[in-house]
C-alpha cells in the first residue's frame, strides 16, 4: 500500500477504531490488511481512512470502519466458520470477513454493486468470498446453516428466517429499527432451542430493501 495511505490507515486504527473499543488482535490485523481506499470511488479515495461512511453509488454507502470492526469483533470468529454477509455494498466488510472465517457468502440486492464488488474481491485475491446478487432479507437458504450472519442494513425487526439459518451456538448481528433515529445494533445468539438477544449500541444504517421495493431500483 502507498505510504500516504498506510500512514492514514494507522491513524484510523490507533485513534478511531481502537478508541471505539475494538481490541481483538485478529480483527485489527485483518483491518490493517484490507485497503479500504480500493473499495471506494476514486473521488473519495483520499477520505477512505476517515472513520466515516462514504457513498459508493446507487444511494448506498460503505460502512464506518470502527462500526465494521465492532460488529466483526462481536462475532468472535476463529477462522473455521461459514459466514453469511447481507449487504455486500462495496465488498469491504466481506474482504475483512474473508480473512477471519473460512467461507463467506455475501448477498447484495443491487446488481451493479454485486457485480463490481465480485470483480474487486477477485482482483484483490479474496478467493473465499462468494458474492450473490439476491434479496438477502430472508437469508440465503441454499448455503445454510451458518456459524454467523452479519447484516449491514437495518431490519424492521429481528428476522426469523435468519435465526433459522444459524447453526447451534451461531451468532447474528443486525441493526434493528424502523427509522434512522432509533436503530439499535443487536446480537442474537442461538443456543439449543432458545435465543439470547443483547443490545450493543445505537447505530445508523441504510434500511434493508425488501423484495417489494426492489423493482424500483
Ligand atoms: N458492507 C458494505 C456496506 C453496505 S451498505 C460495505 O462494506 O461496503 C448496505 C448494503 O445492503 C447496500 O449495498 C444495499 O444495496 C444492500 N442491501 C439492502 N437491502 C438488501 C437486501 N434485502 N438484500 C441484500 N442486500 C441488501
Amino acid at each position: 500500500m502507498a505510504d500516504n495511505f498506510k500512514k492514514r490507515q494507522e491513524i484510523l486504527i490507533e485513534d478511531y477504531i481502537k478508541t471505539a473499543c475494538v481490541n481483538d488482535k485478529k480483527v485489527l490485523l485483518a483491518m490493517r490488511l484490507v485497503p479500504r481506499h480500493k473499495f471506494v470511488p476514486k473521488s473519495y479515495q483520499t477520505d477512505a481512512y476517515l472513520d466515516i461512511a462514504l457513498p459508493i453509488g446507487k444511494n448506498q454507502t460503505i460502512s464506518q470502519p470502527s462500526l465494521v470492526g465492532l460488529m466483526l469483533q462481536t462475532l468472535k470468529l476463529k477462522g473455521r466458520e461459514r459466514v453469511l454477509d447481507i449487504g455486500t455494498g462495496s465488498g469491504y466488510q466481506a474482504a475483512i470477513l474473508s480473512l477471519l472465517a473460512k467461507e463467506v457468502y455475501s448477498v447484495e440486492i443491487i446488481k451493479e454493486l454485486a457485480d463490481s464488488a465480485r470483480k474487486k474481491l477477485i482482483s484483490l485475491g479474496y478467493s473465499n468470498v462468494h458474492v450473490i446478487n439476491a434479496d438477502g432479507s430472508k437469508g440465503l437458504e441454499s448455503h445454510a446453516p451458518y456459524n454467523a450472519i452479519i447484516v449491514a442494513a437495518a431490519a424492521p425487526s429481528i428476522p426469523n428466517d435468519l435465526i433459522n439459518q444459524l447453526k447451534n451456538k451461531g451468532k447474528l448481528i443486525v441493526p434493528v429499527g424502523q427509522s434512522t433515529d432509533n436503530q439499535i445494533l443487536k446480537l442474537v445468539t442461538k443456543k439449543d432451542h432458545s435465543i439470547i438477544t443483547k443490545d450493543i449500541e445505537p447505530v445508523v444504517f441504510v434500511p434493508l430493501i425488501t423484495n417489494k421495493q426492489s423493482g424500483k431500483i
